[in-house]
């Protein structure tokens, strides 16, 4: 599969992937997925997204504290 952002080669790689659905982060284990090895974007596998929205929509989850860093992004 090509990129649909730069057009380079993907490859299959499978471990930890962030989501933003409906404005919540979600982080994805232990999951399949594409990756373009030029510019970083990810794709995961239609049955793989589909899969993963019911989980989301059944509320098939845990919820766990993470610290994440934030970036203040005012400029000049
Ligand atoms: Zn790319």
């Amino acid at each position: 599969m090509k990129c649909s952002a730069c057009y380079s080669e993907m490859v299959n790689k499978k471990g930890e992937i962030d989501l933003r659905i409906g404005g919540r982060l979600f982080i994805v284990r232990n999951v399949i997925y594409e990756e373009c090895l030029s510019c970083g974007e990810k794709v995961l596998p239609p049955e793989v997204s589909e899969f993963l929205f019911e989980k989301i929509k059944n509320e098939d989850f845990i919820e766990q504290i993470i610290h994440v860093p934030i970036l203040d992004g005012t400029y000049g």
